[in-house]
């Protein structure tokens, strides 16, 4: 098989949705429990992924930001996690300011694509956290995507502003001719004991098919304590319900890819066939 990094940008421009908490515990799960090389790119001036690493990265010539403005390759910002196979490169609030150089450069999209290019073969899988808003860092992440993975927080308007985000992801296949996919969305923070749960849970499948994904992350204060120790919730309380069920969300995750990357390759052995020689 044509060997290809994955790489998925995590989204949704509304703020405390969990995708920092997503991507720290899919990336150790996918490092840990399926042995994969992982590189986690905190995209979020927050700069709270590399944190629950453990890792401080108070100079910006360290983060992203030095990769962004070419000072730095993203593998000479990369730092180890003490996990095997996973790295981190990690951000800080300079990121705001870097944001704001690279919105006047012309292919202001483009950068984190063409930083990360290189790194692309020490890697099976790329995970991009995103800031909570739709600006040049979160258009950068999805320009280097090929695909997007949306937490959603199952609450009133929890959806309203995804149009826009599906708009921008229109605009990168048709008018920059990207090859971004919708991996699909899944719901956090579920607390069943709410109505309103139940509500925006079918009101998803009903929008969004298979589209949503069919695990679920439970709302858990353990998930708060992984943060808190600065460990991934998948190896602080392994058995906790939301270090599972992020388990079983990597490996649902990992088939679809799977499957996309076989038929995939199926289409392009049948237009061979097709082709005659
Ligand atoms: P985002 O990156 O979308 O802003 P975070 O991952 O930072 O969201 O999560 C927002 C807050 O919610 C954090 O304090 C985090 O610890 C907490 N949190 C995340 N997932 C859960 C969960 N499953 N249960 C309880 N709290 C959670
Ligand atoms: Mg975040």
């Amino acid at each position: 098989m044509t060997r290809v990094t994955w790489v998925i940008a995590v989204a949704n421009q509304k703020g405390g949705v969990g995708k920092t908490t997503s991507v720290i515990n899919l990336a150790a799960a996918l490092a840990i429990r399926h042995g994969l090389r992982v590189l986690a790119v905190d995209m979020d001036p927050q700069g709270h992924l590399a944190l629950s690493f453990g890792i401080e990265a108070s100079d910006p010539s360290e983060t992203v930001t030095a990769a962004l403005l070419g000072a730095k390759s993203i593998s000479q910002i990369s730092k180890e996690t003490g996990i095997p196979g996973l790295h981190v490169a990690p951000s800080n609030e300079s990121l705001a300011a870097a944001e704001d150089r690279i919105a006047r450069q012309p292919g202001r999209e483009a950068v984190l694509a063409t930083i990360i290019e290189p790194e692309l073969g020490r890697y099976d899988l790329v995970l991009i956290d995103t800031p909570p808003s739709l600006g040049v860092l979160t258009f950068n992440a999805l320009y280097a995507a090929t695909h997007l993975l949306v937490p959603i927080q199952p609450r009133l308007y929890s959806i309203d502003g995804l149009r826009r985000l599906y708009q921008i992801v229109n605009l990168m296949r048709k008018r920059l001719s990207r090859r971004i996919e919708i991996l699909g969305h899944f719901l956090t923070m579920v607390d069943n004991r709410y109505r309103i749960t139940r509500e925006v849970r079918s009101d998803l499948r009903s929008k969004l098919g298979d589209g949503l994904l069919n695990t679920e992350i439970p709302l858990s204060v353990k998930a708060e304590e992984g943060h808190f120790h600065r460990i991934p919730l998948i190896l602080y309380a392994p058995e906790s319900e939301p270090a599972k069920a992020y388990q079983a969300l990597t490996e649902e995750i990992l088939a679809r890819l799977r499957s996309e990357a076989v038929s995939k390759e199926q289409l392009q052995g049948g237009v061979g066939l097709a082709g005659g020689e």
